[in-house]
């Protein structure tokens, strides 16, 4: 990538206010830490860090440019370029925007209450068979993140898929100007940042915002077992299809199976029946495989590879990895993070992959439920009891009300656990725990639940 200075000015109303209004950068960061030769610097304030401190050290270490909203303290070294601009965070926004449209791919953008993530992958594995192709890397889907990550397009790129997040109404919006999407994939309206957005309305409201930046000849899809998400998108003309169950739907998936290796799917898509197997074992991921091949399909990939690329499928860090004990025993390391929705898939994934020994769930808090939060945790008890499991462990205060929920459903108080906090929970584990045992690990973010993973891990693996 190349950016001249004199372009960046005028993509970010920017002024130059020391060195020469001449010269290119290679590269874009945030981050003083992580400076490329010849590269621009934007200064973000973050929640303990103000970028703007850390000019000089940008400076220092090879950077040719810094975009600012203040003074920066200490001497500039001649030779460098400081452009001023009235915010750098709407400034970093401005440029990937500008920058993107240097460039006529078509630009997948995904976005969805949960399996984000999971589709962006699965899209992006796809069209890896015929494109060279772009994808957000990890889970860099905000304000941030996304601009970071359309910085990396460069002249070989012949498509790219983003994936776009929000706690709030307009985000999604914002983001959506940037990437100009080509198509949008909507994977599900859920009760996931219910407490900062209020209702189910505002959440469906807020991930169709991007079905207005879709390209004239794009397409959106949306998970049409879901009449919220079908409603409002209803608002947007753009084209649209749907996937899921529903018999209208013109993805439909007909039958799911779910074995211990993974989930065989038959699905109608518009009119032609086609079997596809997808190598994890949650039934719920369907929805994320036929959106993914459907998308695909559109954008002209045929759909016998796209098939046939979907069973060499593997899943990222922390999400549904499965980790086989020299012992014969298994754990399934789902700490990614969770909502009532993802517990359950998680939950029938474990059901599917215990073989010898019992299934053990060790479940923590889910963060962000809003008005949702105690009835998404009695419920995630209740698919625990459900889902067979053998021995349950809550982690955390709310953690209590999965073990409510269990024993509202029937499971018996012997096998129900709760506990405060991971290291008494760690204790616990040790001392009840057999080789055979698949142990599923899940909570929110904030739980850090893959310390106690790593801990259990050693433990079996030197005991
Ligand atoms: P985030 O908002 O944190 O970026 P995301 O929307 O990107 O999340 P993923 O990372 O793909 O979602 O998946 C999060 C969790 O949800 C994982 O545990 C995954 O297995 C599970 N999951 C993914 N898709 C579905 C689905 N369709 N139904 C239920 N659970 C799902
Ligand atoms: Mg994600």
């Amino acid at each position: 990538m190349r950016m001249a200075i004199d372009f960046i000015c005028r993509s970010i109303e920017g002024k130059v206010v020391w060195g020469e209004k001449s010269g290119y950068v290679y590269s874009v960061s945030t981050d003083s830490r992580d400076i490329g030769n010849e590269c621009l610097f934007i200064a973000l304030r973050g929640e303990r860090f103000d970028g703007h401190d850390f000019v000089l050290e940008a400076f220092a270490k090879g950077a040719y440019a810094a975009v600012v909203d203040r003074d920066v303290p200490g001497e500039i070294p001649a030779g460098k370029v400081v452009i001023k601009v009235a915010d750098t965070l709407k400034a970093l926004q401005m440029l990937a925007k500008s920058y993107r449209e240097r460039f006529k791919i078509p630009v997948i953008a995904v976005t969805g209450s949960v399996g984000k993530t999971t589709t962006k992958e699965i899209i992006a594995s796809l069209l890896a068979r015929r494109f060279n192709t772009l994808k957000t890397e990890g889970n860099f889907n905000n304000d941030i993140g996304v601009p970071l990550t359309l910085f990396k397009l460069e002249a070989h790129h012949q498509a790219a898929v983003i994936e776009l997040a929000m706690r709030a109404l307009g985000e999604i919006d914002r983001l959506s100007y940037m990437v100009k999407p080509h198509a949008a994939v909507i994977t599900n309206v859920e009760p996931v940042h219910l407490e900062t957005l209020g209702s189910m309305e505002n959440i469906a409201r807020a991930k169709c915002e991007v079905l207005k930046y879709i390209d004239p000849d794009g397409f959106a899809l949306i998970n049409g077992d879901n009449q919220l998400l079908r409603k409002t998108a209803a608002n947007y003309s753009c084209r649209k299809y749907t996937f899921g169950y529903n018999n209208d739907c013109d993805f439909r998936i007909v039958k799911v199976e779910s074995k211990n290796k993974g989930i065989n799917i038959v699905a109608d898509m518009r009119g032609k029946v086609y079997k596809m197997f997808f190598p994890l074992p949650a039934s719920k991921l369907a929805y994320n495989v036929v959106a993914g091949v459907a998308a695909c399909h559109l954008l002209g990939i045929d759909m016998h590879d796209a098939i046939s690329a979907l069973a060499h499928y593997e899943a990222g860090d922390n999400r549904l990895r499965v980790i086989n004990l020299s012992w014969g025993g298994k754990i399934i390391d789902d700490t990614y993070n969770a909502n009532p929705l993802s517990m359950e898939a998680a939950l029938e994934t474990g059901k599917n992959l215990r073989e010898k020994g019992r299934l053990v769930a060790v479940l923590g808090d889910m963060y962000e439920l809003g008005s949702y939060e105690i009835e998404g945790h009695l419920e995630v008890g209740k698919k625990a009891s459900q889902n067979r499991v053998d021995i349950l462990v809550t982690v955390g205060k709310l953690g209590k009300y999965i073990a409510q929920g269990a024993l509202q459903a029937g499971m018996s108080p012997d096998k129900v656990y709760s506990f405060a906090d991971k290291e008494e929970a760690f204790s616990f584990l040790c001392a009840h725990l057999d080789n055979e045992d698949t142990v599923l690990f899940k909570a929110s973010r904030g739980m850090k639940m893959e310390v106690l993973v790593e801990r259990y891990l050693d433990f079996m693996e030197n005991r």
